[in-house]
């Protein structure tokens, strides 16, 4: 004999449902689970049909994206710049974890050298701007800076 686990009445070991009670023995026999387990998938599947868990592919978004240089600011110690640029982006989607090159070109445009930078704390929300400030060294022979976005990660939660 065992305990009936809604009324607490002895009944039968073998006994899936409660002869008193009509309690379900194991939760899995009940037909109001079994009916939940069906929906289980249905409902994974709906969540992943959402972008949020969807990974999208920056360079399919790139021409979305504007970048306008707002101001360089040298800093004190005469070695570094810091560039800030506003970005403006166009699409539906929050992007995060920014990858950019900062380019120095010379004063015929010719190409000096790249900065590859990381700001892993950057965030855009979808049709709205956001700022970053990159940190360049010094270099007599730029003239001109010019940032690009390389890569943009596209947030899961
Ligand atoms: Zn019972």
């Amino acid at each position: 004999m065992k305990q009936c686990k809604s009324c607490m009445k002895e009944i039968d070991n073998n006994a899936t449902k409660c002869p008193y009670c009509q309690g379900y023995q194991q939760w899995f026999k009940n037909p109001q689970y079994l009916g939940f387990l069906f929906v289980i998938p249905f409902i994974a599947f709906m969540i992943w049909q959402t972008n949020m868990f969807k990974s999208k592919n920056f360079t399919d978004f790139k021409n979305n994206f504007k970048v306008d240089e707002v101001r360089i600011v040298q800093s004190d110690n005469n070695k570094y710049d810091i560039i800030t640029y506003l970005i403006s982006n166009d699409t539906d989607i929050k992007w995060n974890r920014i990858n950019y090159e900062v380019i120095g070109y010379d004063e015929s445009d010719k190409l000096v050298l790249t900065n590859s930078e990381s700001e892993w704390k950057f965030i855009i929300q979808p049709h709205s701007q956001a700022y970053l400030s990159a940190k360049v060294e010094r270099n007599k022979n730029v003239k001109k800076w010019k940032m690009k976005i390389t890569d943009l990660e596209t947030s899961r939660f």
